[in-house]
């Protein structure tokens, strides 16, 4: 039996389903904040151990008094055996006082030791609570984060959204030159934007037409043209509002033949109200899709970066 492989590492946090980020270590399971939320509910609360702290404090208290009387007791115990006794009486004595003597040492040793657990303790107590504050404070910051990261794509998809809505909506308007973002390269022949979209929509293209030409029916060579804005007024396949918030559909699939036939002809002239209708109907069909196509989108902020750059806000930028 072959070991299956561990499937790859999907790049989404597996508690609260949110996106890592590119920073996050390949090994990461979590966000940040749900990995600093997970650690804190594994300690006990701060309360307990601050609590725990205290008593522990007022207990070596308790045993320091107790150690500084008995070796108090323990000097008075020793200067009193070498005091001004006839050496008889202090022989009679000395047995009786040893015995006292060494219970007073080892009760003090007790006391040392004790103390010394305590004072360990102590420490392991602040330092624990000195973690679990900075643990706390990282997992705010965490959290924090985490809210601007959703807030900002909460944003960016009711932008992509309005952009998909206004695509489709555009379908329905003029085409209207002064509606569009147009720029020198817009008439060339091959420009980004046209190359763009013969090779990664002209499938989705010719598929919304049925894979005919809308004129003649044929099924061969068949090609993208302009359809409302020509090149030779600037127009591409596809055309960017001048809010910088939408699309303009500008295509239709023809075959080389109708394509000739129509060659700069205004679209109203050669294409029956029957046809643009059709027309108007696959646009609207293909809007969203078109809309929703990231590499367009980013070829098209590339495209018209000189002119997007000065006339349009960052914010409208983050589609
Ligand atoms: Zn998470
Ligand atoms: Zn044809």
């Amino acid at each position: 039996m072959r070991v299956m492989k561990a499937p790859p590492h999907s790049r989404i946090c597996i508690k609260c389903g949110g996106k890592l980020l590119g920073l996050a270590h390949p090994r990461w399971r979590m966000c940040p904040a749900c990995y600093y939320e997970d650690r804190l509910a594994k300690l006990r609360p701060v309360r307990e151990a601050e609590e725990e702290l205290r008593i522990t404090s007022s207990n070596l208290r308790l045993i320091e008094q107790k150690l500084d009387s008995a070796e108090d007791t323990l000097r008075r115990l020793l200067s009193v055996r070498i005091g001004h006794w006839p050496l008889y009486r202090w022989y009679l004595a000395s047995k009786k006082r040893d015995r006292k003597v060494r219970a007073h040492r080892i009760f003090c040793d007790k006391c040392r030791n004790r103390m010394a657990d305590l004072d360990a303790k102590k420490d392991s107590l602040k330092s624990e609570i000195s973690d679990h504050k900075k643990l706390k404070n990282k997992c705010q910051k965490a959290i924090v984060f985490r809210q601007a990261r959703l807030a900002s794509q909460r944003a960016s998809a009711s932008l992509l959204c309005e952009f998909e809505h206004n695509t489709a909506a555009a379908t329905d308007a003029e085409f209207d030159r002064d509606r569009f973002v147009i720029s020198k390269k817009d008439y060339r022949r091959g420009n980004a934007i046209d190359n763009y979209f013969r090779v990664h929509l002209s499938d989705l293209a010719i598929s919304a037409f049925s894979g005919h030409c809308l004129v003649c029916g044929s099924s061969q060579s068949l090609t993208l043209d302009h359809y409302g804005l020509a090149k030779n007024e600037g127009g591409n396949l596809v055309l960017l509002l001048k809010d910088g918030v939408g699309f303009r559909m500008n295509f239709v699939v023809l075959c080389q033949g109708c394509n000739s036939a129509k060659s700069d002809r205004d679209y109203r002239m050669f294409f029956s109200a029957d046809q643009i209708k059709l027309i108007h109907d696959v646009h609207v069909t293909i809007a969203r899709r078109v809309a929703s196509d990231v590499g367009l989108r980013e070829n098209m902020k590339k495209h018209y970066r000189d002119i997007l750059g000065n006339r349009f806000s960052q914010d409208q930028f983050r589609w």
